[in-house]
This record gives structure tokens, sequence and C-alpha cells, in this order.
């Protein structure tokens, strides 16, 4: 399942992305003013879990990173797989995961060891045990 998820206690959203959203979201236009910055910002995040493994976009077809390979800005997580779509199929990022990157003036704050070890340890404790805390949104 693709995810999106905002690692900070503030905020609760646990995003669930499914194929009909991506199929939605390409049948609309939704027009971003700084769509090239956003871009630029997703290719400057980080690896956070990845997966060795490639899946086919449900687009174009086209090979892309699995939605299991997760990609981190130290504050958000998410499926690798939404870059591809955000780049070529007009996918709609929720507007908390656009105002956090606008917020920062499209600037990722560097990720040190100890950090990316705390982000993995809160992640698997919000994955695995206890969801409760978050309010999940299916985007379907
Ligand atoms: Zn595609």
């Amino acid at each position: 399942m693709r995810i999106l998820v905002n690692l900070h206690s503030g905020n609760k959203y646990y995003y669930l992305i499914n194929d009909s959203y991506i199929t939605k979201c390409y049948n609309s236009e939704t027009f971003y003013f700084d769509k090239k910055r956003i871009c630029e910002y997703i290719e400057k995040s980080n690896f956070f879990i990845v997966m060795l493994d490639t899946t086919d976009c449900i687009i174009c077809g086209e090979n892309i990173l699995h939605y299991d390979t997760l990609i981190t800005d130290g504050d958000w997580v998410w499926s690798a797989d939404l870059k591809h779509y955000f780049d070529h199929h007009n996918f709609v990022f929720p507007e908390d995961f656009l105002q956090s990157i606008r917020s920062k003036n499209y600037e990722i704050s560097e990720i040190s060891t100890s950090f990316g070890e705390e982000l993995c340890e809160r992640f698997n404790f919000f994955s695995e045990n206890d969801l409760s805390d978050f309010e999940v949104r299916r985007l379907w």
C-alpha cells in the first residue's frame, strides 16, 4: 500500500493511497504554480527504506521505484512511486504535505545519522504497533 505519513506528533494524518485515487488524479487537471520546485524537493529527499524491487506505473507502464521503497525529508515519509505519478500523471498530494514543503521554502533539512535512526524507530512504531494516534485518511 502506498503511504504518506507525517512523522511529527503534532500532525496526525496517515494517508493510504490506492490505484483508483491515482487514476482519478490523472483524469483531473490540477495546476501547481510551484510544481517544478516541488519536483526538485522530492528529488532531493532521501531514501528511508529501500525495497530491492520495482513496479510498473499503472498509467504508462514505465518501470518505476516500488511503493514499498520509502522516501523521507525528515518530516514526512512517502512511497517512492508517488514522485513518478506527481511528475507525469497529475498526482495530487494532500494540502498539508504541500504546505509543509512550502513553509520550509523548498529546503530539505540535513538528516543526521542519529536522527535517521530515531526516524526509523518512530516509523516502526507507527507502522507496526499503533495507528490509534493517527487519523488514517484513505485517498481512494
Ligand atoms: Zn507513468
